[in-house]
């Protein structure tokens, strides 16, 4: 029976010795908190951006709230998004105190439909936080202009997007700062949870480092604002460093796994990932799309293929943002693409066996609709 819901203990069979190591050096180095696996992490994710500084943190939403209290974002600011990401995006936006303002995707790539950005933007807009959702970037040069124009920061989200490409630019090295998640699922996962902030700002890191470090520059000595503990660890570092020089092969594995689904549904009506121009894609996650998206589910579910929705429900409609105030219909393109969308299989230890079999099963449901 094939394993449909992503599980890392395949990939750990393979990379076992290599990981392994990694928890050794870091318990027998004498040091087991910020010492020499985050520095070189940090050096060695900032280079891999051609960035200056990176700022390992403990998980992905928190490299968002410290990117945006570092670039100045809090209470009274709006942060312009998109309600099509994962829920922890808004999350962020929430916990330091400013207003997430939406504006609806494009229904092509679900990805921030750019042209709507501008008359978002209020006296109090401060920062505009595209995500490079499901592997590829936005649309940035409308974004840039935009800051340029109304004074404001990009913080990008690129939780989804590890090694994307975007008109020959790496996702991470666009905005003022960029946030990463290494969520165990990511495009590089960490064996647990981990996240980093990049920039090239100086100021931008200094305040980053504080701010992981409960407002400390120093030990023991709170210099400025209170912040609280959220550093990267030690051994989810060094095992990072690991698995960063095998990033592009993750990647460039993910690509073979797409085309060969691309092949497959070419000619049926399952929409398969569009990639806008000058994107370089990394499919974080296989999005398809069909008016009857749910009927296919149960079907497969009937075969042990269990798939996934990234994400059933905007983060406009849930309960939790229900004070932001947004009417139903308000982003009318998010709502109807999250009834249709679903995901498939997609990620590197996957077999071409075990997706041939998810293939075939999905045409057959295809056909039989
Ligand atoms: C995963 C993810 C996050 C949050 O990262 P965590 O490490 O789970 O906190 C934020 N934004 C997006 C788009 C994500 O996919």
């Amino acid at each position: 029976m094939t394993q449909h819901v992503w599980g890392y203990l395949p990939e750990y069979e393979k990379e076992r010795a290599d990981i392994i190591d990694a928890v050794e050096t870091v318990f027998s180095s004498g040091q087991l908190v910020l010492g020499e696996s985050v520095r070189s992490f940090e050096r060695e994710f900032a280079a891999y951006h051609g960035a200056a500084h990176c700022v390992g943190v403990d998980n992905g939403t928190n490299a968002i709230v410290l990117g945006l209290r570092a670039l100045g974002i809090g209470p009274g600011d709006e942060v312009i998004t998109v309600s099509n990401t994962a829920a922890p995006t808004v999350v962020a936006i929430n916990a330091v105190g400013a207003t997430p303002v939406f504006v609806d995707v494009d229904p092509a790539t679900y990805l921030m439909e750019v042209d709507q950005v501008a008359a978002a933007i209020t006296p109090r807009t401060r920062c505009l936080l595209p995500v490079h959702l499901y592997g590829q970037c936005v649309d940035m040069a409308p974004l840039e202009a935009l800051a340029a124009k109304h004074d404001l920061v990009i913080l990008e989200d690129c939780a989804q997007a590890h090694g994307a490409r975007h008109h020959g630019r790496i996702a991470g090295s666009m905005g003022k700062a960029a946030a990463f998640s290494f969520y165990p699922t990511k495009v590089l996962g960490a064996f647990g949870d981990a996240g980093a902030t990049v920039t090239s700002d100086a100021g931008i890191d200094a305040n980053l480092r504080r701010l992981r470090f409960y407002g400390m520059e120093e030990r023991y000595f709170v210099i400025e604002t209170p912040s609280y503990n959220s550093r990267l660890d030690e051994v989810q570092a060094e095992i990072l460093r690991r698995k960063l020089t095998r990033l592009d092969d993750y990647v460039g594995r993910r690509r073979a796994i797409a085309a060969r689904y691309a092949e497959a549904f070419a000619g049926t009506d399952l929409v398969t990932p569009a990639t806008a121009p000058g994107n370089e894609h990394v499919y974080y996650v296989y999005v398809v799309r069909h008016p009857r998206r749910n009927q296919i589910i149960e079907a497969l579910k009937a075969h042990d293929i269990v798939l996934n929705i990234s994400y059933p429900w905007p983060v406009h409609t849930q309960k939790g943002f229900a004070y932001l105030g947004y009417p139903e219909g308000s982003l009318p393109v998010t709502s109807r693409v999250a009834d249709e969308i679903f995901s498939l299989p997609m990620y590197p230890s996957l077999t071409d066996g075990e997706q041939d079999r998810v293939i075939d099963k999905v045409r057959d449901v295809l056909a039989k609709l």
